[in-house]
Formats: structure tokens, sequence, C-alpha cells
């Protein structure tokens, strides 16, 4: 049977992962938790790039990669294409399509934190919903802003940063309290896709709260794209050389 390696570090991989079996390996950079109760196996750590990708596909004799990252973490996913062509395997990757702004909606799109900055000076609330990366910028909060950090790791408060330490999924009813609690006057995103973050934009559009919004990186081209899990899991069923 041929045997996979899947790329995680997201829920949609997660759930992947339980449905893989016993020669299958499962794998994660190892910054979130890693899950004991897998029927496949499981590995942590980087690669040492493409060639490393490359050199543990050949030495582990995995026939099909499939990259369920999440849609920012671009690296990976080139890496994981050079391998596959390096290795002349498959490549199959879950690329979730983008959140799409609507009637009522106002999205402001920025390429890098540097235009992120910029775009946040009128504001004095902004709602951080796309990671670490602005805890390494708590010391040069602007005076007249207050930020709120919402990613993995919970750490003190600051004179001008509350960081909330929290994992989606998000209820609706969750962001409505958090917005009218906390008095946000933009929120600042990625546009991961997906269903288990999406409440916050909803809030914001019926606040009329506007969105500073991260553009997803360029990923490359690779074998097979799924927009959805199902899909990839049905084409994994289906395939010959998964029969047992
Ligand atoms: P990245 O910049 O694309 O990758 C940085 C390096 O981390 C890679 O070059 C690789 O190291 C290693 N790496 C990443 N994913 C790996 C995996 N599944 N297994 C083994 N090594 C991996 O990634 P990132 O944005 O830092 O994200 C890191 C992880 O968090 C990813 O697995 C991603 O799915 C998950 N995640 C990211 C975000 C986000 O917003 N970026 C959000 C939710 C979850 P080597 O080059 O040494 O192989």
């Amino acid at each position: 049977m041929t045997r996979i390696l899947l790329l995680g570090g997201t829920g949609d991989a997660l759930r992947l992962a339980r449905t893989l079996s016993a020669d299958d390996i499962y794998s994660l950079a190892g910054l979130g938790t890693v899950p004991a109760d897998l029927p496949c196996q499981v590995r942590v750590g980087g690669f040492g790039g493409a060639d490393g990708l490359a050199r543990f596909i050949e030495a582990e004799r995995i026939g099909l990669l499939i990259d369920a990252t999440h849609p920012y973490a671009a690296q990976i996913s080139a890496n994981a294409a050079r391998a596959a062509a390096l290795t002349a395997r498959p490549c199959w990757a879950l690329r979730r399509p983008a959140w799409e702004a609507g009637e009522g909606d106002d999205w402001r799109e920025v390429d890098d934190w540097a235009a992120l900055v910029a775009a946040l000076q009128p504001f004095r609330r902004p709602f951080f919903t796309l990671g670490r990366e602005p805890l390494a910028h708590l010391a040069r909060i602007p005076a007249h802003q207050h930020w709120t950090i919402r990613c993995l790791q919970a750490l003190p408060a600051t004179e001008q940063a509350r960081i909330i330490g929290a994992r989606g999924p998000f209820a609706l009813d969750q962001e409505r309290l958090l917005f009218e609690q906390l008095g946000f006057d933009v929120l600042v995103s990625k546009n991961s896709g997906g269903r288990s973050t999406e409440p916050k934009l909803q809030v914001a559009r019926e606040r009329g709260v506007p969105v500073l919004m991260l553009r997803r990186p360029a990923l490359p081209p690779v074998t097979r794209t799924f927009a959805d899990l199902e899909t990839l899991v049905q084409a994994l069923a289906s395939a010959p050389d998964r029969q047992p």
C-alpha cells in the first residue's frame, strides 16, 4: 500500500491524520500540541529544507506527499512541491478557498507587517487574530493604541496590550461578546478560509468594523489540489494503491 507523508499543523490535517493507516506518517513543525491518539505514526520538527524533505521521502519510501499545512505556511508548501519534484512523487495539497468580502464588509488588504502598521494608524483598539507576529512588536505600539492579540500562547498583559491565549473554533456568540466588551474598532486577520474562525468576520460586518486582511502568499502548483477535506479523503479511499 502507498505510504503517505502528511504535512500538518491544521485542524483539517489532524482530521485527515485520524483516517490514515499505521504505516503512514503525520508530520508536525512542533509549535503546538502533539496528539498521542492517532492511528498513524507521528514525527515532529523540520526536515532541513526541500532537500532534507526529499531525503526523508526516499529513506522512508513515501509514495504520496500530502500538504495540509496552513495557507500562510508558504515555506513548507514550497518545500513540499520541490521535494516531490526531486523525488518524482505525487504531491496533493489541501488548499482551503479564501474568504471573500460581501455586502456590508469593509476589508482592506495589506501585504506585510509594515503596510499593516501604516493602515492601523487611524485606529485605537485593534484586535489581532493572525498569530504570534504582533508579540514581537509590543514595544512599538503607538501611544494612541491599545492592542488585543489572540494567539495560541497566553501571556501577561502590558500597559498597552492584552494577550488572549485561545485556540479556535470560535463561536459567533463568543465573538460578539468579545467585540462588545473590548470595543474593537478594527479587526486584523489572515485570510485563512474555513469555518472555524469565520464568525469574527460576521461580527465585524454587523458592527461596521473594518478588517485589515493580510494577503495570502502564493503557493506552488502540485499534482492535485483539493478545496475541502471530504473530497481529499474520498480520492484517497478510491485510490487503487491505497487498498490494503
Ligand atoms: P513555514 O514558515 O511554512 O515553515 C517553516 C519551517 O517549519 C519549514 O521550512 C519546515 O522546516 C518547518 N515545518 C513547517 N511545517 C512543518 C510540518 N508540518 N512538518 C515538519 N516541518 C514543518 O510554516 P509556519 O508558517 O511557521 O507554520 C508552522 C506550522 O504551523 C505549519 O505546519 C502550519 O501548518 C502551522 N500553522 C501555521 C499557521 C500560519 O498562520 N502560518 C497557522 C496555523 C497553523 P524545514 O525547512 O527544516 O523542514
